[in-house]
């Protein structure tokens, strides 16, 4: 019997205890990881930095969002599990209904490599809160996190409960023949369709938390230097290997050179010392094939007549694209198509609302949209007409940290959603009683 087939063996058998267990002794586990992460969170920056180049900073927040999810879980979790009663209709006599929030059973967790510590660990907090058990697999593409991350597994887990596996595609495809109960993967649509299809064989739930590509939209009334600040901040984190990342900006034509002037200076102010790159606030490309695919985007637009506003260099040797604004981009462009997973932002003009509106619909539905605009009729024309997985309006992402927000994507950028009660209810099922009097 394979390593795998013993372990969803002994979770299949062990996910009845595991679905009993009570609100205490699930915090003890989720205790017992926060401890262990907090222990090795020297081990876990450094794995990010080899990885990715992670800041310190960025490599922090990747433990701290953990930390703060658990946290957040350990105060709600009492009230989550409480079954929720209902009034039942008058015909039913003195009847009693209620739903019951129980554990899915054995989880699959499909971690991606941009933040491979935190949205490997972030899904398993509700997978634990709701008494689930759990097969995860770390992202191969940064495997120094993918070691630590199972040695914290391995530190504080029974394989019966929580299992790591660590590899690449062939094993993804050998835990997705596996009939789980639940996946939850973070990844690309186009791996997403293939773990939906694979899930469809058992019927399993699904939680796909996708990407897309993200449109940031400016007016007349903007405050271009703050939204600037973070736009730039935004397109830069993480050298723009993040799934919120605003991939293309519209402003209106009058403002587009007064636009890309603020991102200049707000790049410049963030990133440059004397003139140069600062690679210690700016992580790198992920891999060969990455630096690649980015460049090639690039190369393409600029092939096509694209201007290249500031930025523009690539470095080979570490994998580093720096800092990049595009104007004049043609819509063929290769880089208007694809989501860039790259510090490289184009900006569009647009004449009217209606114009910009239509333009974003073209693009579907993507996970995150953003509007900079203080004027009320402005953003409410654009959230009527256009859809997306979330929206902060004035600011970057904050539809993310708030914990109270479902997150998630529609569509092609996802299904499901998470964060606080929201992650708890998506790796449940709520089950319906009804006690006749
Ligand atoms: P990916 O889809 O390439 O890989 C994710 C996982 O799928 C890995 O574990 C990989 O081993 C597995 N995989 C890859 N190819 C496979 C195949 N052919 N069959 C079966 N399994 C396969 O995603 P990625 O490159 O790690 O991450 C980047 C993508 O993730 C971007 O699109 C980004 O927007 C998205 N993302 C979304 C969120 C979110 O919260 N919605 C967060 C981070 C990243």
């Amino acid at each position: 019997m394979s390593a795998i087939d013993r372990v969803f063996a002994a979770q299949r058998l062990h996910k009845w205890d595991v679905k009993n267990s009570t609100a205490a002794e699930r915090k003890a586990k989720l205790i017992r990881l926060r401890d262990a992460v907090l222990a090795n969170a020297d081990a876990i920056k450094r794995a990010l930095h080899v990885d990715l180049r992670k800041p310190e900073a960025e490599a922090a927040g990747e433990i701290g969002s953990v930390e703060n999810d658990i946290n957040d879980t350990l105060e709600h979790l009492d009230a989550w599990m409480a079954p929720v009663e209902v009034a039942t209709a008058p015909m039913f006599g003195g009847a009693k209904a209620r739903i019951v929030y129980e554990a899915r059973g054995v989880c699959l967790v499909f971690g991606p490599w941009n933040f491979p510590f935190q949205l490997l660990f972030e899904p398993l907090v509700p997978v634990i809160a709701a008494g689930n058990t759990a097969i995860l697999k770390p992202n191969e593409l940064a495997p120094e996190t993918s070691r630590i991350s199972a040695e914290i597994i391995h530190q504080v887990f029974d394989e019966r409960e929580v299992a790591v596996f660590e590899g690449g595609v062939e094993l993804a495809n050998e835990l997705l023949a596996l009939p789980v109960d639940h996946v939850f993967f973070t990844g690309s649509p186009k791996v997403g369709r293939i773990v939906m299809g694979a899930a469809a064989r058992h019927l399993a739930s699904v939680t796909l938390e996708l990407g897309g590509k993200c449109p940031v939209i400016l007016d007349d009334s903007t405050d271009l230097a703050a939204a600037a600040a973070t736009i730039a901040a935004a397109r830069c984190y993480n050298s723009g290997q993040v799934c919120l990342c605003p991939d293309v900006a519209w402003v209106p034509a009058a403002r587009r050179d007064a636009l890309v002037a603020a991102l200049q200076e707000a790049v410049g102010a963030a990133l440059y010392r004397d003139g140069k790159l600062d690679k210690g606030s700016f992580g790198r490309m992920v891999d060969r094939r990455n630096f690649d695919r980015v460049k090639g985007y690039l190369d393409d637009a600029i092939a096509r007549g694209a201007t290249v506003a500031f930025g523009g260099a690539t470095e080979s040797d570490d994998l580093t694209i720096h800092p990049t604004v595009l104007i004049d981009v043609p819509p063929d462009a290769r880089i208007m198509h694809e989501e860039v997973f790259g510090p490289i932002l184009t900006v569009m003009t647009f004449g009217n609302p209606a114009e910009v509106c239509r333009a974003v619909q073209g693009g579907g539905k993507p996970l995150a949209m953003y509007v900079y605009s203080n004027d009320p009729g402005f953003v409410d024309t654009i959230l009527r007409n256009t859809s997306s997985g979330g929206v902060t309006v004035n600011g970057w992402a904050m539809h993310w940290f708030e914990p109270q927000l479902p997150f998630g994507g529609v569509n092609e950028s996802g299904i499901g959603r998470y964060h606080g009660i929201h992650g708890f209810r998506e790796v449940s099922h709520e089950r319906s009683v009804f006690v006749q009097s």
